[in-house]
């Protein structure tokens, strides 16, 4: 019997949400929680490997006391049970303060786990790096953005697109995998399956204390990731009107414009430019 780990990550459920200027996080008591999608495609993963092989799966998130909503869904879709790790010293925990309290959490719940899924990003943050980075916390070999997940003697055979190339991998037992959305599309929590999981209420919830953490390693103080700014870019446009003959106006464009031209095809347009008009001479 497999016993499987899936991360799963609450985001707000809309994408233009209040910022907070003095901590720069998101206000998320305002917006709904969801599963991220990517988590969805890596549950259902770990629910088919289940189906295929026998299995356990626990699923695990990190963030405030309502971040456990996704669990109840994950064990409607067919999670055995939920861990939730909650605390204030955990919040605003960057990346690598996330990878080291999941692989602690995952390490104190599941620590002779086969193989952990994440999703391949969240639609919130977006960095992709917790995977990776919780593959070097739990010492484990890792593969990013899998498209499809077999097991085959006692190894995971892994298929990645990259470039149009179909990449075969294969990864040794325990490891970690981030899952794409390109397959694996997950299944509705069936009515009877939140039924079951309120009625069962199979999550356990861990503090800092619990998971004896280094207050050096976890939330804000602990992440080497400093948020500088935050701002929603502004698009300005201005039109211009030149006049004058064909050659007149294409010679001013070049002279005013060459830079952005050449930074959006990449290639130096006056060297090109003027390489060409000696060519036609
Ligand atoms: C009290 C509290 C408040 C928090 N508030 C915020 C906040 O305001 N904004 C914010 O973005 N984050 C918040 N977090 C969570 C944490 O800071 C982020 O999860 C982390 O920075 C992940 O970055 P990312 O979204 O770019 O992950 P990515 O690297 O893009 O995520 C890839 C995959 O890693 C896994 N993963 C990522 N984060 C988690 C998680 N938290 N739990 C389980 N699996 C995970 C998922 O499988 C996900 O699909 C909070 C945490 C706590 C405890």
């Amino acid at each position: 019997m497999l016993k499987l780990v899936v991360c799963i990550k609450q985001v707000p459920m809309v994408s233009e949400l209040p910022w907070d200027p003095n901590t720069r996080t998101l206000k998320r008591n305002l917006a709904e929680g969801m599963m991220n999608p990517a988590c969805g495609h890596a549950l259902e993963a770990a629910l088919q490997i289940k189906k295929q092989h026998g299995g356990h799966i626990v699923a695990i998130t990190m963030g405030p006391p309502m971040a456990e909503e996704v669990l109840y869904e994950a064990i409607a879709m067919g999670a055995d049970r939920g861990v939730l790790l909650t605390d204030r010293s955990m919040a605003g925990g960057d990346t690598s303060a996330t990878s080291y309290t999941l692989a602690r959490a995952i390490k104190k719940e599941c620590p002779d786990f086969d193989l952990v899924l994440c999703g391949c990003y969240t639609s919130d943050s977006e960095t992709a790096q917790v995977g990776p980075q919780l593959a070097e916390e739990l010492d484990v070999p890792g593969a990013a953005y899998i498209e499809h997940i077999a097991v085959k003697d006692g190894a995971f055979r892994l298929h990645r697109v990259t470039d149009n190339f179909l990449e075969v991998l294969e990864m040794d037992m325990p490891g970690l995998v981030t899952v794409t959305t390109h397959t694996y599309m997950p299944r509705y929590p069936s009515l009877e399956g939140l039924q079951s999981a309120f009625a069962r209420s199979d999550i356990k919830i861990l503090n800092a204390r619990d998971l004896r953490l280094d207050p050096a390693k976890i939330g804000v103080n602990g992440s080497p990731t400093k948020i500088i700014n935050v701002y929603s870019p502004t698009a300005a446009k201005k039109n211009i009107v030149m006049q004058g003959t064909a050659k007149k106006v294409v010679d001013e464009i070049f002279a005013k414009f060459a830079d952005r031209i050449s930074g959006a095809i990449g290639k130096d347009l006056k060297t090109h430019y003027h390489d060409n008009k000696a060519c036609t001479k």
